[in-house]
């Protein structure tokens, strides 16, 4: 059977932020750190619990999320029930406690600014761009032959404050962040350069995007250095519309990209 005719390159590609192009894993535990014990206390160390947390990245969606992990590892749920089903335990945590998503959000946002106001260098540093990513992201804003969108749950001044770090001068209509309120899939659909390749690495994100008719001619690639699982990685080998895309083959040319494939 012959492949269906596929560009080989994008004119608009979108990028997530965390887990694609920046690692924020330590920046993570910390803001989530200071916040939980803004509203609970522990007896617990922070570095006993940073490494769990670590390896349960993958389940949060957006930020207010990681005081309610937190919160689940402290209360004993497991990694695996964690992992397993943390739609429903988040939710749980949320309606047992009378949380506010609303007022987490504020919470973390604000211990965010607060930390990059009185130590602008020290939350910089927290923060890794992966091998080679930075050097690429900004070959690919110089040269303008494509449209270079981020669409992240993050605040876009937060992605800003980092990119210029690297010295990558992206305006910031270009940077889809939080304050835009508008689901990924929204974002992409409002993107009229075609063809469109969005780069993400929560498989749920994708696999939202993949339920879209109308968003069928997007190509989709699951980051396999960020924030997802084994598990995850394996339902992409057996998916025909998502791709596993390699660190050393998002910083090369886009013929080495994995192609679409039929099963
Ligand atoms: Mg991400």
């Amino acid at each position: 059977m012959e492949l269906p005719m596929t560009s080989k390159v994008p004119n608009t590609l979108a990028l997530d932020f965390d887990g694609v192009l920046c690692d924020g894993l330590l920046e993570y535990f910390q803001a989530t750190w200071r916040t939980y014990r803004q509203i609970w206390s522990t007896s617990r160390f922070a570095n006993e619990l940073a490494p769990v947390f670590y390896r349960l990245r993958p389940v949060i969606e957006t930020g207010w999320e990681m005081p309610v992990l937190l919160r689940a590892i402290l209360q004993e749920f497991t990694e695996a029930e964690i992992l397993e089903d943390w739609r429903t335990i988040c939710s749980r945590i949320v309606a047992e406690e009378n949380l506010d998503p609303k007022d987490l959000a504020a919470r973390v946002d604000t211990v965010r600014d607060q930390w990059i106001e009185t130590d602008l260098a020290g939350w910089l540093k927290i923060h890794r761009f992966y091998p080679g990513v930075a050097k690429r992201l900004r070959q690919w804003v110089e040269a303008k032959e494509l449209e270079v969108f981020i669409v992240t749950t993050k605040e876009g001044r937060f992605v800003q404050q980092l990119l210029q770090q690297e010295g990558i001068q992206l305006p910031k209509e270009r940077i889809f962040g939080k304050e835009r309120q508008q689901p990924k899939y929204e974002t992409l659909r409002s993107f009229p350069v075609t063809p469109v390749w969005f780069v993400e690495d929560r498989l749920p994100a994708l696999k939202t995007v993949a339920g879209f008719s109308d968003l069928a001619e997007i190509r989709l690639f699951l980051a396999d250095w960020g924030y997802n699982t084994p598990t995850d990685q394996a339902v992409v080998g057996q998916d025909s519309r998502i791709q596993l895309l390699l660190l050393c083959q998002f910083t090369q040319d886009f013929s080495v990209w994995p192609e679409p494939r039929l099963l």
